[in-house]
């Protein structure tokens, strides 16, 4: 069998056929029956894929019809009461979305991706019993089609700790109702065939982990192992180094070791005790988080190095995460630019170096056929190009940026703001909202049909400012102070920006499942970024024109155009985003001086940037907070500048926030009252803070009664002068019919408080 591994292959499909079916289903337009053929159809395709790639082992039960961590949920019985009723699709689909009466569970980010999984509900009362059918089934389909595959879970340790405990207390309580249940899934497995590969996922190892969840390694994995001999359990961890367990899984008898060496080169410093165990290394060394071809040279060398500890057939190869984060395939790519396309690797392509790099490694440039040796030479070749391409060296980019030495804006947050109250005039409570309206049907059809040039650019423009016209006149008459323009010239507040910048390359078809049926399809850095002109001036300033009130410019800051896009692996990530500050400060300069008086730089994305360990964070902060000084480092004193960030858990990157120096800061807290915004007033926060007063993620329509409530909430915690009342975040996936009467009452809210207020 060939040594090639695949920790996991995206399951959503080349053409997001998952997601249609899955859409069309909940839209009650196919059946269930329909869902299960296409899901099928894509296991069988994904699996030959792989087979034909010449991969040795490759999974089952990596796919899922919404989320491995809602399966894992499932094989254990762990459903919350208030789904319990519930079977089947219903139930599941339930747990995944909500339904009439249930809420969903909660989502959130698989550790530092734009990947969320389902958040376990465990509880010390409930009783969870062992539902393996899914596992069974798809390891049977995959053996009827001649495919013999390892069977993928999700660790006991990396499932409860991503859990919560509706009961309150510690997740980790459940660990002994929870290790029976995955030994007898073993159990059940062993009997499904002679021998077995399970790969047991456990990427909580590359976090830091408190004594207590280290010292659960070692029996846990003691006692899995030991269910069957015919099971040979690989532990794999991604996203970072996993040193610590490393120490202590090399003394339990599992069978193998998998490890991101790209994204934790310090598991390097593990080899020598993985050589001495005897165990298997599966080796993760191309990059299954990012889009470039891999340097296949490069990649020898360190498999080279690997090799001096570990022996050459105690080694398998593989990508350093699932291939689930990257897009699926090139092959629709028809617009890039061939030579940019050159440079790239999604999904299926990685198959083929993961095989070529195995080949190489193992057997030696001479074993290679004409096929394979001419795909090691175009390797070689598309590297050098990238290396030496003028599309990505820009000296003018990189002199600029080295030498920009602004990086601060002049004058104290405390002079500044007392500058600008002066000459904006804003009262106390100043209302605002976050930047976008509702996308609507029209809109979305007038860009796309001016992507297909079946409008003219004129008629596309005359659209979009018919609508901001529309936004300005509903803001005035609403009464909202701080107006904005609407944004409707975005589809997306990241790839907005990349398509105006230089440096940046777009997919046609480059989608990553971010959650369900949901995917994202994010811009490429590949170049030094520069901007070729004004982004955002003639819009923002339209809408000024077409109002006496302030309008309040709106940008996505550098942190967050860098994360949310794939960025070039020639240069560290802190460079990349101080050509983008720098390209901003002047789109910032340019406002200010068309009359700009207000500018937003949304920084959303910001804590998801975070690294996983500790160690490394100090380093982002300083670069990622530079970064967005130097992006505002342009503006005057009397220029006030806002950021918005999508979450509102700020205790541990507070100091960070005073960093960032923003006059005025609005954030998420719409859902927690005001217990979120206490750490503001705990670190003697003195600039401005617009807790959003209510949640725009949910349809509902808050009442003119609760928003006044949540505004008095507010007032228990910072003073009036401080605050200003805006929804949480944006509008756009919202409909109209929703944010007018939200606004009017919210700003109703406002009056009454006012009043209540100079009695
Ligand atoms: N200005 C953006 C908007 O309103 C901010 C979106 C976000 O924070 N995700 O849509
Ligand atoms: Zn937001």
């Amino acid at each position: 069998m060939s040594k090639n591994y695949i920790v996991g292959f995206p399951r959503i499909g080349e053409q997001r056929e998952l997601k249609r079916v899955l859409e069309e289903f909940w839209a009650k337009k196919c059946s269930f029956d329909d869902v299960l053929e296409t899901a099928h159809e894509l296991k069988a395709r994904h699996w030959e894929y792989q087979r034909d790639a010449g991969a040795g082992f490759i999974s089952s039960n990596d796919f899922s019809l919404y989320d491995n961590m809602l399966d894992t949920s499932i094989m254990l019985d762990a459903i919350p009461k208030r789904f319990r009723h519930l079977k089947n699709e219903e139930l599941y689909f339930a747990m995944a979305r909500g339904n009439e009466e249930c809420v969903a569970m909660e989502m959130t980010k698989w550790f530092n991706t734009n990947y969320h999984y389902i958040v376990p509900e465990l509880s010390l009362e409930e009783s969870y019993a062992l539902n393996a059918s899914k596992i069974i089934d798809e390891y049977r389909e995959a053996k009827a089609l001649g495919i013999q595959t390892k069977i993928n879970i999700i660790g006991p340790i990396t499932y409860l700790g991503l859990s919560k405990r509706v009961d309150r207390g510690d997740v980790y309580e459940l660990w002994g109702k929870i290790i029976p249940l995955y030994e007898e899934l073993l159990k059940v497995i062993s009997t499904l065939d002679d021998e077995i590969v399970v790969q047991i996922d456990e990427p909580i190892f590359a976090k830091e982990l408190e004594m207590k969840v280290l010292s659960l390694i070692k029996p846990t994995y003691d006692r899995l192992a030991r269910v069957s001999p015919n099971i040979k359990i690989a532990v794999i961890t991604y996203f970072e180094h996993s040193n610590e367990a490393t120490k202590i899984l090399v003394h339990t008898p599992i069978w193998a070791i998998g490890l991101d060496f790209l994204h934790g080169d310090e598991n390097l410093k593990s080899l020598d005790i993985i050589a001495m165990s005897g165990k298997k290394l599966i080796a993760g060394v191309v990059d299954g988080r990012n889009i470039w071809r891999c340097n296949i040279e490069k990649t020898t060398h360190l498999l080279e190095s690997i090799s001096n500890f570990v022996s050459k057939e105690r080694i398998l190869i593989s990508s350093s995460c699932s291939l689930l984060h990257v897009p699926f395939t090139l092959k629709y790519e028809e617009k890039m630019s061939g030579e940019i396309k050159e440079w790239l690797s999604f999904a299926l392509e990685k198959l083929y170096e993961i095989s070529l790099i195995s080949k190489l490694f193992f057997d030696g440039e001479d074993s290679l056929d004409e096929r394979e040796k001419e795909a090691l030479s175009s390797n070689i070749k598309a590297n050098q190009n990238r290396k030496n391409s003028f599309l990505i060296h820009d000296k003018t980019v990189q002199e600029r940026v080295n030498k920009h030495t602004k990086l601060q804006r002049e004058g104290d947050a405390k002079e500044r703001l007392t500058l600008q109250k002066e000459i904006l005039g804003y009262s106390d409570l100043v209302t605002t909202t976050i930047g976008s309206f509702p996308q609507t049907p029209q809109l979305r059809c007038a860009r796309s049909d001016f992507k297909a040039a079946l409008i003219s650019k004129e008629s596309y423009e005359a659209e979009l400012k018919k609508y901001i016209d529309e936004c300005v006149e509903f803001q005035e008459e609403c009464g909202l102070e701080i107006l904005v323009h609407g944004e409707p010239e975005r589809n997306d507040m990241v790839e907005y920006f990349g398509e105006q910048l230089s440096g940046y390359g777009f997919s046609q078809n480059g989608w990553v499942q971010s959650y369900g049926s949901r995917c994202v399809k994010p811009p490429f850095i590949y170049g030094d970024i520069s901007r070729p002109k004004p982004m955002t001036v003639e819009w923002i300033a339209y809408a000024q024109s077409k109002t006496k009130r302030i309008m309040k410019g709106m940008l996505t800051g550098p942190v967050t155009i860098l994360n949310w896009s794939f960025v070039r692996d020639d240069m560290p990530r802190g460079e990349v985003s101080k050509q983008i500050a720098v390209a901003l400060s002047d789109e910032i300069d340019d406002l200010q001086n068309a009359g700009i008086k207000i500018i937003q730089v949304d920084e959303a994305a910001f804590k998801e940037g975070y690294p996983l360990r500790s160690e490394k964070i100090k380093a982002y902060e300083a670069w990622a907070t530079r970064d967005f000084k130097i992006a505002v480092s342009s503006a005057k004193k009397e220029t006030q500048i806002h950021t918005h960030m999508c979450y509102s858990e700020f205790n541990d990157i507070i100091n960070t926030i005073e960093d960032m120096d923003a006059d005025v800061i609005s954030i998420e807290t719409a859902r927690s009252g005001n217990e979120l915004l206490k750490i503001f007033k705990k670190v003697g926060y003195t600039k401005e803070v617009g807790p959003g007063v209510y949640d725009i993620h949910s349809p509902r329509i808050p009442s003119v009664e609760e928003i006044v409530k949540q505004i008095e909430l507010l007032l228990e915690v910072l003073p009036k002068e401080q605050l200003w009342i805006n929804p949480d975040c944006g509008l756009k996936t919202r409909k109209w019919e929703e944010v007018k009467p939200s606004l009017q009452n919210m700003v109703e809210a406002v009056r009454i408080v006012r009043n209540k207020l100079n009695r």
